[in-house]
């Protein structure tokens, strides 16, 4: 999808006025790339580092053997730190089921596009398993009530997520953004972040925005760093955006040593556009934007998601129905009763005699 030759950075065409706004309070400073040499896993002296940076104990108080992600490993990180000791890792790492049981079932359809293992998703009402069949990858969907309008070729999914705290969500991304910051910045001007992220208190204002792009976009993880262009600015010095897999987002880094004198007045933070490396075919996408406050520490327990899949009519009229287990075949598309949504990469087919197994290996998967 990139072509890394083509230097520069644009937002998306659906957002442009978005990017006005916010480019007169913020420049971009700094773009990670998946895969940033400065971020690759080195061991120094037998281990990967020496002084931790989320909770500022050395080497031998802490160890550093696990050699830690500089962000997520489920959402496609290969960078890793040197900064980051076995214990912040490991309370960190818990963070991680609350994160992906918010990005929900989508996951495991866009999954399939990239190089890594798909994740299943244990939802409520709804299942989704993932694996290899006939060398073919492929995410399978159990829903027995899925809605479908045969008219707009439309699938809707209702589920309820998994459990999950929102304030453990926000706190990951947090940790993600001062991660990518330099260290320096951080020790010096975050003290107040750091301490946020160890304990357990409440931080108003932990409000993200997210662009959802449709499930066939797969972005590789990569992530922007914003500054403020004047320090006068009452909105926070900086602002980080993750974009991955259909997902971007962005949310600001709050609790900055400069920008504590406005905090308890309203603040008016800018939101970013999405924005892209050049050379890619994101423009004629379009994308659903919302501002979500993840400050919440209560579990939040079966939170209700739709999921809306859009089939292309003609290519639904153009189908034919084969049944496995009676042989029998009919064209066009009726999907009255089905149980299980199967999505493979593309361009994949298989065999009637294929078929039927495949039938057979899915209620074995769902049965265990
Ligand atoms: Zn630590």
């Amino acid at each position: 999808m990139f072509n890394k030759n083509n230097i520069g950075w644009f937002a998306h065409p659906q957002f442009m006025d978005r990017a006005k706004v916010f480019e007169k309070k913020y420049q971009m400073i700094n773009c990670i790339m998946g895969d940033e040499p400065a971020f690759r896993k080195q061991k120094v002296n037998g281990r990967y580092g020496d002084h931790c940076l989320f909770c500022g104990k050395n080497f031998p108080e802490v160890s550093f053997n696990n050699g830690p992600h500089l962000l997520s490993r489920m959402v496609g990180s290969k960078l890793y730190s040197n900064f980051e000791c076995d214990d912040c890792n490991t309370r960190f790492s818990k963070l991680e089921t609350d994160l992906s049981s918010y990005l929900g079932l989508g996951r495991s359809m866009t999954g399939l596009h990239g190089e890594r293992k798909v994740p299943g998703f244990p939802g409520i009402g709804i299942e989704a398993k993932s694996f290899t069949f006939k060398g073919k990858k492929m995410s399978v969907i159990h829903k027995e009530d899925a809605e479908r309008n045969i008219e707009t070729g439309e699938t809707k999914l209702k589920y309820g997520k998994p459990s999950y705290t929102p304030a453990n969500v926000y706190r990951l991304l947090v940790k993600w953004g001062l991660a990518i910051l330099p260290n320096d910045e951080v020790r010096l001007n975050y003290k107040k972040t750091l301490f946020f992220l160890r304990n357990d208190k409440v931080l108003k204002g932990s409000h993200i925005s997210v662009y959802r792009y449709p499930l066939t976009v797969t972005m590789p993880l990569h992530a922007y760093i914003f500054k403020k262009k004047k320090t006068s600015d009452k909105v926070p010095t900086h602002a980080v955006s993750f974009n991955f897999d259909n997902f971007i987002i962005t949310l600001p880094l709050l609790l900055h040593n400069d920008d504590m004198d406005f905090y308890d007045g309203t603040i008016d933070m800018p939101l970013a556009p999405p924005y892209f490396i050049g050379g890619n075919d994101m423009g004629p996408l379009m994308a659903t934007t919302t501002i979500e406050d993840l400050s919440s520490p209560v579990k939040l327990r079966n939170e209700p998601e739709e999921m809306t899949m859009q089939f292309n009519k003609s290519d639904l009229e153009k189908g034919s129905m084969y049944n496995p287990l009676t042989g029998e075949e009919s064209s066009g598309y009726n999907p009255v009763g089905s149980k299980y949504m199967i999505a493979t990469e593309h361009g994949v087919s298989f065999t009637k005699e294929e078929l039927k197994e495949l039938v057979t290996v899915i209620e074995e998967k769902f049965a265990e």
